[in-house]
């Protein structure tokens, strides 16, 4: 069991399951929705994931067509990415959580858009582009 929340922890949530496609993405759209270098983030079955509290205060904004970022509306943290090409699973940004999911991104992807102020100085693989 993980657990997972917010930062004014109106949203939590559990995962009872495994977390799988750890990795750091630096697209444009990542970086301006993390407020950060690059989004760390995972892939997790849709049914594995389960609200404690907090649900009604997901919002979600289509960063692209199919592509629905959902963060919390009182304090913007990033909780979840659904996808209308695949429901069964959603894109879990990993910094909301509160345990340790027992994975680590394996390598950075979208390494083209990568952020000018950054250097990547681990040993991972960089696509330029999408994972395959
Ligand atoms: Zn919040
Ligand atoms: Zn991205």
């Amino acid at each position: 069991m993980l657990r997972g929340s917010c930062l004014c922890g109106g949203v939590k949530y559990q995962i009872d399951g495994r977390l799988s496609c750890a990795m750091n993405c630096h697209c444009s759209m990542c970086r301006k929705a993390q407020g950060s270098a690059f989004r760390s983030r995972a892939s997790l079955r849709s049914a594995d994931l389960k609200f404690v509290q907090g649900e009604e205060l997901l919002t979600f904004y289509e960063s692209s067509p199919g592509n629905h970022r959902g963060f919390c509306r009182v304090c913007g943290s990033p909780i979840l990415s659904k996808f209308d090409d695949h429901p069964k699973y959603y894109g879990l940004p990993l910094g909301a959580l509160d345990d340790d999911p027992g994975v680590e991104p394996k390598l950075h992807v979208h390494v083209s858009s990568k952020a000018p102020w950054f250097t990547i100085t681990d040993d991972l693989p960089q696509l330029p582009g999408a994972p395959q």
